[in-house]
């Protein structure tokens, strides 16, 4: 069974994004960039099944600059076989991203597709429920289980308040919550061997897409900041403040 597993280059979770001073988006010079967290549990994922003899082969593609040859080799360390750049230097927008993901699956025929359940930098949650969409595809979002069991899928899902499993018939679209597993460290051997790892690059257009962005950034601004806090000289007075002024009691 091939699994392909998307990964998109995004900013580091633990880099504080500055918005632009024309608001026109947010600031990417000189900014630390990692595989999206979520991409890296559905590529451990991915790994896992490989390791169990349930997956044969494990396909990382992402869509983007040159740049993401370095999440494509990331995924690559942890423990994916080979990997698809297609390359173009447009803005991506979710819909573009699911064509793209969608003419990959037509050349590669994957049995399982893993996607993150968003990435953290446009937090969309689209990009896998519109290849479900456009691949015809049975699709179980937000996993923090999977089995594949007598050919079938069998998910248990993160919803409100509890879990759902659901099994799905094979091919199917599955995306990953956070709780799927820890990832492993990727080790100094493993990093090495990706280097050799096949990387082949495409383009939109060699895959016949159009990825011209359909949305208009309007405006971005950065959360208000918090207020300064105030003093009180007793327990009466802050009780006080908290039933009038806050009304939290
Ligand atoms: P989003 O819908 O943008 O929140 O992204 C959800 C998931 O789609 C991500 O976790 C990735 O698995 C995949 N994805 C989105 N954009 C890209 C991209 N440019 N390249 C590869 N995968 C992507």
């Amino acid at each position: 069974m091939k699994v392909l597993v998307a990964v998109k280059r995004v900013v580091d979770a633990n880099v504080k994004v500055r918005v632009k001073a024309d608001g026109s988006g947010v600031d990417l010079a000189n900014v630390k960039m990692s595989i999206n967290p979520f991409d890296e549990i559905a590529v451990e994922e991915a790994v896992r099944l490989k390791e169990q003899g349930v997956a044969s082969e494990v396909v990382v593609v992402s869509c983007g600059p040159a740049a993401c040859q370095e999440t494509l080799r990331t995924a690559m360390a942890i423990g994916a076989d080979r990997g698809v750049l297609v390359e173009t230097d447009a803005a991506l927008e979710p819909l573009a991203v699911a064509k793209l993901l969608k003419a990959l699956i037509d050349k590669e025929a994957p049995q399982l597709v893993i996607l993150g359940k968003q990435a953290i930098d446009d937090d969309c949650n689209q990009t896998g429920q519109m290849l479900a969409a456009l691949a015809a595809r049975p699709q179980a979002t937000f996993a923090s289980q999977v089995e594949i069991v007598d050919g079938k899928a069998r998910v248990t899902r993160e919803i409100d308040g509890g879990l759902e499993t659901v099994q799905l018939a094979l091919p199917a679209i599955v995306t990953t919550d956070l709780r799927l597993n820890e990832p492993r460290y990727a080790t100094l051997p493993n990093i090495m061997k990706a280097k050799k790892k096949p990387l082949d690059t495409t383009t939109p257009a060699q895959l016949g897409v159009d990825v011209t962005p359909r949305l208009a950034t309007l405006r971005t601004v950065e959360p208000a900041g918090r207020a300064a806090g105030v003093k009180v000289p007793d327990v009466a007075t802050l009780v006080a403040k908290l039933k009038n002024e806050a009304k939290v009691i």
